[in-house]
């Protein structure tokens, strides 16, 4: 059986982000993604223009029907939009302790276009003692942590029960990106990469369903974050923009290149 991940995640009907980036992800790297959708949202290459929740009932019943079903190796956690929402992953999760959580944690789309209703970045607290690994950019970081520095950024989170924290370089200026992934406080890996011209829609979901892929594939964390990098980094260079002022679409899945 291949290995299964179970994405709580939401529609972009762009095809960039969300679930679809969730699905090919999974896919791509050998693993068969189950998905709760969490919200259909309405947007395209270039912005956000809303979002309708699905019910947290509903959400809990599809994943349930999954987790009865399919043998769950992770949990990835993209956009829950909602307070509500995340009280009903918190119950399913910690339901099934043994099973890795990757919580990405969606507060707006790479776009700036708000994704979570009010009161979600204090939710995600609650959420976060749960994962295995969360996996903030920096703009998240300060706002779940309500901090310009990032070292404190850091250290609050630790405080708040974070157990693996990779921090997510490319909302910073420069010619180089860098990731950080720390262990508490403790910094274990670290990356750069050159950075790529442009905006990249779904970046940070497919990076954390790749790594939820690596982890359900019995994957050390390091090896799978390392392994999602590369498999980010190729799906980013060979990525599709519909239109010149609207963000790159990945490629995640086979076919040649144009
Ligand atoms: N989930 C959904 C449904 C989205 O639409 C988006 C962004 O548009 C995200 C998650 C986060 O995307 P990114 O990986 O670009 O941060």
């Amino acid at each position: 059986m291949r290995p299964v991940v179970l994405c709580f995640s939401g529609l972009d009907p762009s095809g960039g982000a969300g679930l679809h980036a969730d699905i090919e992800t999974v896919a791509a790297l050998g693993g068969l993604a189950a998905v709760a959708c969490t919200a259909l949202t309405i947007q395209d290459s270039q912005r956000v223009h809303g979002f309708e929740p699905v019910s947290p009932e509903l959400v809990g019943r599809q994943a349930e029907a999954v987790l009865a079903d399919l043998p769950v190796k992770a949990f990835k956690l993209g956009m829950l939009g909602s307070p509500a929402m995340v009280d009903v992953v918190i119950r399913i999760v910690a339901a099934h302790p043994d099973i890795p959580v990757v919580l990405d944690p969606v507060l707006a789309a790479n776009s700036g276009g708000g994704l979570g209703a009010e009161g979600l970045s204090k939710a995600l607290d609650r959420l976060i003692p749960l994962a295995t690994l969360i996996t903030p950019n920096t703009v998240e970081a300060r706002r779940l942590a309500a901090t310009e520095d990032l070292e404190t950024a850091i250290a609050r989170l630790v405080s708040r029960g974070a157990r693996h924290i990779l921090l997510k370089g490319g909302h910073e200026p420069g010619a180089i990106l860098r990731n950080r992934l720390f262990r508490g406080d403790t910094l274990i890996y670290e990356s750069t990469t050159a950075r790529l011209p442009g905006e990249y829609h779904g970046s940070g979901c497919t990076l954390a369903a790749a790594i939820a892929e690596g982890l359900a594939s019995g994957l050390e964390l390091t090896v799978a974050v390392r392994r999602a990098e590369e498999y980010v980094g190729t799906a980013l260079s060979r990525a599709d923009r519909p239109r010149p002022e609207g963000q790159f679409i990945p490629r995640r899945t086979g076919g040649l290149p144009t």
